[in-house]
């Protein structure tokens, strides 16, 4: 099996991750991380909860242990860019983790708090900054960062930003950068317009893919109860005052209903906040900052509130409502079973959501075994889905599973998804075959990797 030093990581990176107990890489930084060494740009399918944070962590602090020169004042050498400032923390801590044996300057910006603390960490130069693009462009155009020096561009979760309206930030953002960088972009669905932005971004890239989200359920016990709307709510409560439930995140599909939730649970005694996209950021954290320290026990969130949460020891995670978005139920249930945990996920389903539960099974590609064990079954609910009645539901746009239709079409390595799942990975050609390299490849099997540019040959040109 691969360990980290196999990939040729530098031995201050081997330790950090020993001491925080990693012990092989996941498929994604298998695959990955030879071809970042070696200077590729990447197209990673993934998303969170697959180990990509250090997939693209890994190489660049691997760059910064065998490079003593630092960042010049107010410029940057490494760039990642994030939809949401949850995910511009974990990235940041991400670095601080990995990279604690390196002496190195980070920063990590993101709208919704005072500038001051960012302007002055951005002062001294870093070697690592992690932003959210909004802010980014605020302190560019206020003088307050030079991005002309970057060496490696990450664009983390891209779907997310088309959903958020950062594509054209990014691309002005991308603009401004050295063409001679190396660029990783990860989506862990890949929309036409993000396969657009890829071809603008990316440079001959090589392309990973981790299986889709359909199959990331495999360490997660599936429950579904069928229960009346008006019984949820007690429902929940016996469910959080059981043994064996610990920290939970109750999943709702709207924003008021997060609200209610929490407010309701909070009544009945247990320690509940909301987190959704209404709620200011600071609020945002403060709620996770809580969840995660255990003082608060459940967290209701809404899906774009929770994509991207990564935090540990999340035993269950309850859909009070089941998601109209498919895709959704497999990330939600995601946020449980991280980093190689066991994990409960249980869906209550009414009589209006037996559709979405007959959607959810088509796209995990299994039934959803059915918990009658519990007080408020309601056996007409079931045997309404058994009967394959019931209104079908609506499909939101976006979300979507649009095959790559880049320009410069990148090769694929593809395998399973989830930390400590088993290192499967089938490299496959792109079409037309790879081109000989001329520079020797990543971990001795780069040889048969590259091809050539998209149709015209103009990938180089087009860069951002
Ligand atoms: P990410 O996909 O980057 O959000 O990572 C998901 C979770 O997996 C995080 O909690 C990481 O700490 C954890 N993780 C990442 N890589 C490994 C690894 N090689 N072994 C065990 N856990 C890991």
């Amino acid at each position: 099996m691969t360990s980290f030093k196999d990939l040729g990581l530098a031995e201050e990176l081997t330790c950090a991750l020993d001491a925080e107990g990693y012990t092989t890489p996941t498929p994604i930084q298998e695959q990955a991380i030879p071809y970042l060494l070696a200077g590729h740009d990447m197209l990673g399918i993934a998303q969170t909860g697959t180990g990509k944070t250090a997939a693209f962590a890994l190489p660049i602090l691997h760059r910064i242990a065998g490079d003593k020169r630092r960042a010049a004042p107010r410029t940057v050498r490494n760039l990642i860019l994030t939809p949401t400032r949850e995910l511009a923390v974990q990235i940041n801590d991400g670095f601080a983790t990995y990279g604690r044996n390196l002496r190195f300057r980070r920063a990590c910006v993101f709208g919704g708090v005072g500038q001051g603390p960012q302007v002055r960490a951005l002062n001294g130069g870093v070697d690592v900054l992690v932003a959210t693009p909004g802010r980014l462009m605020d302190l560019m155009d206020q003088g307050f960062v030079n991005l002309s020096t970057v060496e490696t561009l990450v664009l983390d979760e891209a779907d997310r930003m088309l959903d958020m309206g950062f594509i054209q930030p990014v691309r002005k953002i991308a603009s401004l950068l050295p063409t001679g960088r190396q660029t990783l972009l990860f989506s862990a669905t890949m929309p036409k317009a993000v396969s657009d932005l890829a071809s603008f971004l990316l440079r001959d890239p090589v392309r990973v893919e981790v299986t889709p989200v359909s199959s990331t359920a495999e360490r997660i016990e599936q429950k579904v109860m069928f229960v009346s709307r008006d019984n949820k709510r007690n429902l929940l409560l016996d469910l959080l005052r059981s043994d064996g439930v610990g920290r939970t995140i109750v999943f709702t599909r709207t924003k008021h209903g997060a609200n209610r939730v929490a407010e309701q649970l909070v009544k009945d005694g247990v320690t509940a906040d909301a987190i959704h996209g209404n709620k200011s950021q600071n609020a945002r954290q403060r709620a996770l900052d809580a969840f995660r320290s255990g003082e608060v026990r459940a967290l209701v969130a809404t899906d774009i509130a929770a994509r991207g949460i990564d935090i540990d020891n999340v035993t269950h995670v309850i859909n009070f409502e089941l998601p109209n978005e498919p895709e959704s139920y497999v990330h939600r249930i995601g946020r449980t079973a991280r980093a190689g945990a066991e994990g409960i996920a249980l869906s209550f389903c009414d009589a209006e959501e037996v559709a979405y539960l007959r959607q959810i099974e088509k796209i995990i590609q299994q039934p959803v075994p059915v918990d009658i064990e519990h007080e408020y079954h309601a056996e007409p609910i079931a045997r309404l889905f058994a009967s394959g009645k019931g209104t079908a539901p609506k499909r939101g746009s976006g979300g979507g599973r649009t095959p790559f239709v880049g320009g410069n079409r990148p090769k694929a390595v593809t395998g399973s998804g989830r930390p400590g799942a088993p290192g499967g990975g089938s490299r496959a050609g792109g079409p037309g075959g790879a081109g000989p390299r001329s520079n020797g490849g990543p971990g001795g099997n780069g040889g048969q990797r590259r091809q050539g540019a998209g149709p015209g040959g103009h990938g180089h040109g087009k860069r951002g």
